[in-house]
Order: structure tokens, then C-alpha cells, then sequence
């Protein structure tokens, strides 16, 4: 894929304009016009004492760790069954989600195990070396259950090593029915039949974001307080390490009044807290309902504005993309949590470069230093790669004063793996994996130490708790602080789906503990 992208930085869709007034006023709707087109009117008021509140666990999970869909909906009679299977990260999370949600009308009900699914979509992700291997033994194991015990089982590859790789796992893998990019699963009934009707091998890698958006059922079935909504998907930056920008296309931004529809169904259920996601989240930009160009500052203000959403967080961002409108945002909105996420990658000019990351450290320094400036309580995340191709000792210790100078609260950081098929796999000066080893064990015992200290630094607040459910002990409950932490204190049952003030009396690296005040 060329880095010039046809579709440009963001492609977009022109929603009904709403007057400011209307945006302020307090009734809530979402209707048809005369032109038949949806117009909406933003909804200011408390969400009803009535709505749905049921707990589910929700516990900080690795990358590579593989998880499940739960049931969203109550099976049909007859139900078939459906086994998801997501690794990767947040977006694939939701992406499995949205898939259930497509594959739930037409009588499919999710199950926990490939053993008598009818129907097993692993939904992959391509971020990690040796993704499509992965994929291949797992696609080992289920064919030989198929040819086993359930040779009518239906096997999707979906996400982004099904992009990466189309018709390659046909080939390889003919337990494999269909294949479909991040894309196309709001395909997947029309897929289904395809295959039923022995058409043959079924194929979808199309890029158009824009209309999988348009086709996915309006409403959404959660269970739990706090879930992630895609709101911008695809990059445009190319950066030398990563497969996203050809995995998942060009940067395009959700309409406004999708986004905001669906927030204000999970808030009918419930929900307290939304994540707004995108592989380049602060990239988002589209045509506002007042006519105007809105950014995620502009979105963020209006999403505060739905009732019963008290805690908003947007992730992932670029430093390129944070521009003054969101730092303005994320000082004067009280819903928008103190956390943010803005990865740097190194410290080294050069590798930044090589890494073409378009910015340099002194920008990102200065960024970080307006937006403590906006929002002196917040905390910082970020990630690290070491090791990429050509980063010298110096280099390296680039790295660590950025670290030392900046100071984050949580992080993520790795050693450079070849990613095939991007640049930085084919440069020159490959960083030994010793060398790697080591640069990463000083970065990761400086940044876990700063984590340390800085859950440390927070004994004796009090912090408002979004409980989650109940904790691992009898009595105990846990939630989520404003940085994102764990939280376990003693409180009852009935405190689940509250946001309560816990004051914090202990913590580790990575959770805290605390008691209700
Ligand atoms: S900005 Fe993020 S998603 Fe885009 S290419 Fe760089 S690392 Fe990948």
C-alpha cells in the first residue's frame, strides 16, 4: 500500500446539521426527518433509576492473551452456536462484539469452547511476530475436531492476519470457509449462506470502513458499566515497524451521529464509562452535525453531554494528532478521566526517524508539558519499543532519559520484533536480541519503578471507584480508579455499578487497595 492513501487522512460522511440550541436542549431523540435522513438531539438528563445494571468482571488482560465473546443476547429457539475467538488488542475486543451482535439475529448464540460450535470465527490479530503461525495451529487443532466429531462446523478467520494473508489461508488451511478483513463482518450473514450453499470458498478483504459501519445493527447488547466504542479506525502514519496501516486502511472517523446513538443505547443499559477507540483516535475528524469540522475535542464534549455516561477515556493517540482543541478538552472536562495514553516509542531523534514517526522528542516534551499545563492531576502512559534496527547505546539512552524526564504512571514496552512486510524488517543493522534483552530489562525495571511510585503517591487520596463487581474475597468488591488501576476494597454487593469514593490505604504496581469512605 502506498503511504498516499485515495481515500485520504479521513475520509468522512455529512450528517443532518442540529443548531447548537437544539445540542443544548434537554429532550432526547433520535428520529427520521422529512428527508427521511436521521437527525438527533443531544440527551443532557441522569439516565433512569430503572436501567439494567448487572455486573461482569473486567480484569487488565495481556495482548497475546486470547479471549472469548460472551453472550449479548438471549439465544433463539434453536439457536446455532458461536465461538469467538479474539486476540489482540481493544478494537478486536469490540470487533468480536459487533460480530455477535451481527450474527445474533439471525440465530446464533455465543458459546465458550470450539467443541460444539457450529460456527467458530477466530478473530486475529497481526501485531505480534509469528501472528499467522499462531493462527495456523489453532486452525490445526479445530480441523481436527471438525473431521472428528462436527464436520457441518463452519471456520472463519477474521481480522487483521485474515487481511494480511487472504487467500494464502485457504490455501494453507482448507478446514477454513471463509476469510474476512476487519472490514467485512458486518458480512458475515451474507458470508454464511454463501458457504451453505456450497458456493465455494468465501472471500471478503474489501477496505470500506464507511459502509461495515452503516450495516452494523444500530443497537448494541452489553452487560457491565464500562465498555469500548470504535469511534475512528485505519492509519495513516506508516510508522517502519507496524502492519496496522495495512491491515486495517486508510484513517476514517465514525459519523457523529452513529457514535452518538450508540452511546446513548449502552447508557439506556446501563453503562457508565465509554472508551472511545481507534487505531489513531485523535485523528478523528469529521463533519459535525452543526456543519462544522469536529475533532475528538468537540465529540468528547458532546459525548459528556448523554446522560448517565460519567466517565469518558479516548485510546490510542498519536503526538502528531493531539492538537490544541483536545488538550483544551481534556483540561475542562470533569467526565474525561486524568489518563492518557500518547505512545513516543524512543527518545532518539534518529530512531524516531527511522521509526518515521514525524516528531521528534523536543515536540513531544513540549506537548506533554501543555497538557500537564491543561491537567496538572493526570497521568501518563506510554509505549516503548527497544532495539529497533540501528539504535546505537546512545540511542538507547535517549530512551531512558525521556523516561526519566517525562515520568509515566503505567506502560508498555517491547522488544522491536520483524513485522514481515514493513519496512523496518528489511533495514539494515538489526539489533542483537541479547542486546535487546538487556536495554529492555533497564528501560522495564525504570518504568515499573515509576509505576511503583506513583500508585505509591497515591495512598491516602480518595479517589472516585467505578465498582465493577465483586472481588476475589467475600464482602471485597473491585473497580477501576480515574488512572485505570485495579481497585479492591470491602463494600456490598449493591455498590456494583456505582461510582463510589474509595480512600486508598495500600498499593502495588499494579492495583491498589483501599476502603469505602
Ligand atoms: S501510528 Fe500506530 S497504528 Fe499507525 S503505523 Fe504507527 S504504530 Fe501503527
Amino acid at each position: 500500500m502506498s503511504p498516499q492513501s485515495p481515500r485520504g487522512k479521513n475520509a468522512s460522511r455529512d450528517i443532518d446539521p442540529v443548531s447548537p440550541q437544539a445540542a443544548s436542549n434537554a429532550a432526547t431523540s433520535a428520529s427520521k426527518n422529512s428527508t427521511g435522513k436521521k437527525s438527533y438531539v443531544l440527551d443532557i438528563r441522569q439516565p433512569s433509576a430503572t436501567a439494567a445494571r448487572t455486573a461482569t468482571p473486567s480484569k487488565p488482560r495481556d495482548i497475546d492473551t486470547p479471549v472469548v465473546a460472551k453472550p449479548k443476547a438471549p439465544a433463539l429457539p434453536n439457536a446455532k452456536k458461536v465461538f469467538i475467538k479474539t486476540y489482540g488488542c481493544q478494537m478486536n475486543v469490540y470487533d468480536s462484539e459487533r460480530m455477535a451482535d451481527v450474527l445474533s439475529p439471525i440465530g446464533y448464540a455465543p458459546v465458550d469452547s470450539h467443541e460444539d460450535a457450529d460456527l467458530v470465527i477466530l478473530n486475529t490479530c497481526h501485531i505480534r511476530e509469528k501472528a499467522a503461525e499462531k493462527v495456523y495451529s489453532e486452525l490445526g487443532r479445530i480441523r481436527q475436531h471438525k473431521n472428528k466429531s462436527k464436520p457441518d462446523m463452519t471456520v472463519a478467520v477474521a481480522g487483521c492476519v485474515a487481511q494480511a494473508e487472504g487467500e494464502e489461508i485457504m490455501r494453507r488451511a482448507p478446514v477454513v470457509d471463509m476469510v474476512l478483513g476487519p472490514q467485512s463482518y458486518h458480512k458475515l450473514p451474507e458470508m454464511i449462506a454463501k458457504v451453505a450453499r456450497g458456493t465455494g470458498d468465501v472471500l471478503e478483504t474489501e477496505f470500506d470502513t464507511l459502509e461495515k459501519f452503516d450495516q452494523l445493527p444500530e443497537t448494541r447488547a452489553v452487560k457491565g458499566f464500562s465498555t469500548f466504542v470504535t469511534i475512528q479506525e485505519g492509519c495513516d502514519k506508516f510508522c517502519t515497524f507496524c502492519v496496522v496501516p495495512y491491515t486495517r486502511g486508510a484513517e476514517v472517523s465514525r459519523p457523529v451521529d452513529h457514535i452518538i446513538a450508540e452511546i446513548r443505547g449502552l447508557a439506556a443499559q446501563g453503562v457508565r464509562e465509554v472508551t472511545l477507540i481507534g487505531q489513531n483516535v485523535n485523528a478523528y475528524s469529521t463533519s459535525g452535525p452543526d456543519g462544522k469540522e469536529w475533532g475528538l475535542g468537540e465529540l468528547i464534549r458532546h459525548v459528556a453531554l448523554i446522560g448517565g455516561i460519567d466517565r469518558i477515556r479516548f485510546t490510542t493517540s498519536h503526538p502528531r494528532d493531539m492538537d490544541d482543541e483536545l488538550i483544551a478538552t481534556l483540561g475542562a472536562e470533569p467526565k474525561l478521566m486524568p489518563y492518557l495514553h500518547l505512545p513516543i516509542q524512543a527518545g532518539s531523534d534518529s530512531v524516531l526517524k527511522a521509526m518515521n514517526r514525524d516528531h521528534t522528542y523536543a515536540h513531544y516534551k513540549q506537548l506533554i508539558a501543555k497538557i500537564r499545563a491543561a491537567r496538572p492531576d493526570i497521568a501518563l502512559s506510554g509505549d516503548f519499543i527497544v532495539g529497533f534496527p540501528g539504535e546505537t547505546d546512545a540511542d538507547f539512552e535517549a530512551t531512558i532519559k525521556c523516561v526519566e524526564e517525562i515520568g509515566y504512571g503505567s506502560s508498555f514496552s517491547f522488544k522491536y520484533s520483524v513485522r514481515p512486510g514493513t519496512p523496518g524488517a528489511s533495514l539494515p543493522r538489526q539489533v542483537p536480541e541479547d542486546v535487546k534483552s538487556e536495554r529492555l530489562k533497564r528501560l522495564q525495571d525504570l518504568l515499573y519503578q515509576q509505576q511503583w511510585d506513583f500508585n505509591q503517591s497515591l495512598i491516602g487520596r480518595t479517589l472516585d471507584v467505578l465498582v465493577e463487581n465483586g472481588g476475589r474475597e467475600n464482602g471485597q468488591l473491585f473497580g477501576r480508579s480515574p488512572y485505570l488501576q485495579g481497585t479492591h476494597f470491602d463494600g456490598p454487593e449493591s455498590l456494583v455499578g456505582q461510582i463510589v469514593p474509595v480512600k486508598i490505604t495500600s498499593a502495588g504496581r499494579n492495583s491498589l487497595t483501599g476502603e469505602l469512605v
